[in-house]
């Protein structure tokens, strides 16, 4: 089927030391069998600091309850429900490495605060990998597999994997520049047939599980190292991690030859607080409104795709709507993936014990189940 919904779920962390230490309550509730996620108001009980404002509005804070295609409990290990890395991966990365090998693009992006699990989600630890090292594993797995089975088919992999901070590309796979040299940002262009691309991202062939996972660490080290040096740009920062899967297909009674080409998209969001921070004056209006340029636009492109009909179009009424992909950087590179040839999923990411960041990112989230993408197999007859 070519159309579908944005697969959006939610998936919430254990308490933090800090989180512990203030005796923060916990907000969330969540239904294994309707997959409904609740948020509770905070009580006359939560002295939790983080809630102070939230607290005073009394009346206006009510319990919130919303409906995701997955509701991730993560908040305590004892719980029978409790969602594990491999769980998490098992019902989304799994399903959506299949669309992969059918020849479909996916994207699978992470939204939240910072310290929200957006990293944890899609990285993940040493001892506890995310999405994305997982999905390297079954890839290379998938591919070791089908060696035998089908050997008139050969595959081919190559990764990349950027950041944007403060509207640049930074590419992560590069070597870094020399300390006295100015930092190296890339450019965007836009082809008729693949839509826009990162202008000389370095790109490279990966044959095994150890060289793609020798290639992610780099890349997380480059973004880990200009964060300290840069006052933490990582909870600012947009990383994609593309990999490129192309499946050559050999028919020996025809001998004819077919390219099946999928793109798979992880990305791990810049924290979404920080979006509200351009209501602030001054120097932090301008910086952050070109540091969240691209967060902002994101919010803006998702609310014109929810609803199409509600955005004004240039053209008059009647006439498709205008979404406002090249406003950022961010939304134009993710052009394809948000509202055009791909499967995709959002992880909202929500911390367990903050109201008003938890229902900004949960209202984020029940809009971004409205969005439909329309995917295609892409596959070409080379022969
Ligand atoms: P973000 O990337 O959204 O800023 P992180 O992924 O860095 O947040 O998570 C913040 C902290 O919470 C980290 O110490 C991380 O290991 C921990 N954490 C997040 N999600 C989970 C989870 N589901 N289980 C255990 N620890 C988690
Ligand atoms: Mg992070």
């Amino acid at each position: 089927d070519a159309g579908g919904n944005v697969r959006v779920v939610v998936r919430v962390r254990a308490f933090l030391p800090r989180e512990i230490a203030r005796s923060a309550q916990c907000l969330i509730r969540m239904d294994p069998l309707s997959q409904r996620t609740t948020l509770v108001a905070p009580g006359d009980g939560d002295a939790d600091p983080a809630n102070a404002r939230a607290r005073a509005r009394k009346a206006t804070v009510e319990d919130k309850s919303f409906t995701f295609d997955n509701s991730f409990w993560s908040h305590d290990t004892d719980d029978e429900h409790y969602a594990t890395q491999e769980d998490v991966y098992d019902s989304l990365g799994e399903e959506f490495l299949d669309h992969n090998f059918e020849g479909y693009h996916t994207c699978i992006f992470a939204y939240g605060q910072t310290g929200s699990g957006k990293s944890y989600s899609m990285m993940g630890t040493a001892d506890q990998p995310g999405l994305i090292p997982r999905t390297c594993q079954d890839l290379f797995e998938r591919i070791a597999a089908a060696h035998d089975e089908t050997p008139n088919i050969s595959y081919n992999v190559r990764v990349s994997y950027f950041e944007v901070y403060n509207e640049h590309v930074r590419d992560l796979l590069a070597a870094p520049p020399a300390p006295s040299q100015a930092p190296y940002y890339l450019k965007i262009r836009e082809s008729p047939t693949e839509g826009p691309y990162v202008k000389d991202l370095t790109d490279v062939p990966v044959r095994s599980l150890d060289e793609i996972l020798r290639h992610m660490r780099k890349g997380d080290q480059s973004r880990t190292t200009a964060s300290t040096k840069m006052n933490d740009t990582s909870s600012r920062s947009h990383a994609v991690f593309t990999i490129m899967l192309k499946q050559i297909h050999h028919d020996l009674d025809t001998d004819e030859t077919t390219e099946r080409s999928s793109r798979i998209r992880l990305v791990d969001l810049a924290g979404s607080e920080r979006a509200k921070s351009t209501e602030a004056t001054g120097q932090r209006l301008r910086e952050g409104s070109n540091i969240n340029r691209s967060l902002t636009t994101l919010g803006r492109v998702i609310a014109a795709l929810a609803d199409p009909k509600k955005t004004p179009s240039k053209k008059g009424p009647g006439s498709s709507s205008v979404v406002p992909y090249r406003d950022s950087i961010l939304t134009w590179l993710l052009k394809d993936s948000l509202g055009g040839n791909s499967k995709t999923a959002m992880i909202a990411c929500i911390a367990p014990s903050d109201y008003d960041e938890t229902l900004s990112t949960l209202r984020y989230a029940d809009q971004a189940k409205r969005i439909r993408t329309r995917a295609v197999v892409n596959q070409d007859s080379i022969s």
